[in-house]
């Protein structure tokens, strides 16, 4: 089964993705992280688009599908995956469309998690997680038990991303709406969209998601 989460930054859609991994077996894929994975390591595609993550921006469409193809040919997708944070554009969801069918494969889903944007600079700007396991954090809704500590591992190093800041978020929100919203009705047309409420607690979330996943065929 390949899924596609959908949803403006701070929607939860990692943290679903991550749950659906858990469950359903299939492999998470976060554009995102493989960015910031390749901005850590220093190498040449990391140095060309920091500065535009850093603005709230969209790296080109041309990189990110490279790295996208490159990632679904991997073994470890072939029991399935979710998208997470791809696509973000209509050059790029038609670009999905191709590379699917090239490998005789489809989508069986777009879950579209819906969040009013008021909700969204308090969640992201808040959030943080631990530097060791990686463990997900909120200043207000989820603190840790003991301050400064890891519940998970009892690290005490915790990472905040660079693009969580107020002005950064209100760029990506407005990128959201621009470029990444056309795909509501480009998967509303082709019958793949589904849509849950992303107001409410993380677990309230996913269990609309996983209902939605296991009416699916072979869900
Ligand atoms: P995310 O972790 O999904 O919030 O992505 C963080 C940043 O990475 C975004 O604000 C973009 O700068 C970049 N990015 C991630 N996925 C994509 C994508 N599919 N297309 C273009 N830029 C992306």
């Amino acid at each position: 089964m390949n899924l596609v989460l959908l949803g403006p930054p701070g929607a939860g859609k990692g943290t679903q993705a991550h749950y659906l991994e858990r469950d359903f077996g299939l492999k998470q894929l976060s554009t995102g992280d493989m960015l910031r994975a390749a901005i850590a390591s220093g190498s040449e595609i990391g140095k060309q688009v920091k500065a535009t993550m850093d603005a709230g921006k969209l790296v080109p469409d041309a990189v990110i599908i490279a790295m996208l193809q490159e990632r679904i040919a991997q073994p470890d997708c072939k029991g399935g995956f979710i998208l997470d944070g791809f696509p973000r554009s209509l050059t790029q969801a038609e670009a999905l469309d191709k590379m699917l069918a090239a490998r005789g494969l489809s989508l069986d889903a777009v879950i579209e998690i819906r969040v009013d944007d008021q909700f969204l600079v308090e969640r992201i700007t808040g959030r943080f997680t631990c530097g060791k396991c990686g463990a997900g954090y909120h200043d207000r809704f989820k603190p840790t038990r003991q301050a400064g500590v890891c519940d998970a591992c009892g690290g005490k190093d915790f990472v905040r991303r660079a693009d969580d800041n107020a002005e950064t978020v209100r760029a990506r929100l407005q990128v959201y709406h621009s470029q990444t919203a056309p795909l509501l009705p480009y998967y509303r047309a082709k019958g793949r969209l589904r849509t849950v409420d992303g107001a409410g607690e993380m677990d309230m979330v996913y269990r609309q998601i996983s209902g939605v996943v296991k009416a699916l065929p072979g869900g």
